[in-house]
């Protein structure tokens, strides 16, 4: 996963604040609110995520690496032609459901899948390879730049194998449009959003993964380079794809995102052995 975050231990826990979720009409079966006892410790911190590697020998590569995340991308250096990502296995998958949560920075969100087996998850393909949509967190603000500019938050889609190993990411930023009939129906699908302190889980939360990938253009026009982790231990071995769009949400949804989420991004990395568009 681009961000490591802890396990939750869960035991099940009534929430006056969220008693809207339990009567959403978009929230399915099986949905409980279940508050996790505590989050585990991080021992690294974003506003030093320039000395990550001081921290502990297994965070080496956060400064050795070769192709770390994020960088910043260059309009005029152009869009890429290869390794072009299909989502149609998404259109088996209209509906998923899942955990809905706060990884302690933003929003959150983890795929329900049986077992030990991702592959019954939503499919993307690029080259020969077939990944699985495991969930998906909200960084603030974003990660990437294009052109030096950072908008104001980013969506990683975490695409693993069947094994569930991370193996590619969808990185889309989102930036308030100033029109107001803009309104992201992405944003628009989700239950209020859960504080980063507050360590609710909501299990059997109904989403539609294509939304996000129909609110950019389908990823029809983006960026890709060979990354990795953007968080501690900063692994590398990642396929990124930035769509040159970035999703659009109305202001009032920009405020929600901006009041539930807390600063969350990583220091730009430094372009190596990266083979942007190669
Ligand atoms: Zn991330």
């Amino acid at each position: 996963m681009t961000c490591v975050f802890a396990i939750l231990a869960v035991s099940v826990h009534a929430c006056d604040i969220h008693k809207n979720y339990l009567s959403h009409p978009h929230l399915g079966r099986r949905q409980n609110l279940r508050r996790a006892e505590g989050r585990e410790e991080l021992d690294w911190e974003y506003s030093r995520s320039f000395d990550w590697h001081t921290i502990r020998p297994e965070y080496a590569t956060c400064q050795s690496g070769t192709n770390q995340s994020p960088i910043n991308l260059i309009s005029s250096q152009g869009l890429a032609t290869t390794h072009q990502p299909d989502f149609s296995g998404y259109a088996a998958h209209p509906e998923v459901a899942g955990n809905f949560f706060n990884w302690g920075f933003g929003p959150a969100y983890t795929l329900h899948h049986e077992g030990e087996d991702f592959s019954t998850l939503p499919a993307m393909k690029f080259d020969d390879q077939t990944l699985f949509l495991s969930g998906w967190h909200i960084h603030l603000p974003s990660e990437h730049l294009v052109d030096g500019v950072r908008s104001r938050a980013e969506l990683h889609m975490v695409h693993v194998d069947a094994a569930g190993e991370a193996k590619s990411v969808v990185g889309i930023r989102i930036d308030p449009s100033q029109d107001p009939n803009v309104k992201s129906a992405f944003m628009d699908s989700l239950p209020e959003l859960i504080h980063f302190n507050d360590t609710a889980e909501m299990e059997g939360v109904m989403t539609y993964p294509m939304a996000q990938i129909e609110e950019v253009s389908s990823v029809k026009e983006y960026w890709t380079y060979q990354g990795s982790l953007t968080t501690p231990p900063c692994s590398e071995g990642l396929r990124w794809f930035v769509p040159k769009d970035s999703l659009k949400v109305s202001v009032e949804q920009m405020v929600k995102l901006l009041g539930a989420s807390r600063f969350s991004h990583r220091v730009e990395q430094t372009v190596l052995l990266h083979q942007i568009n190669v």
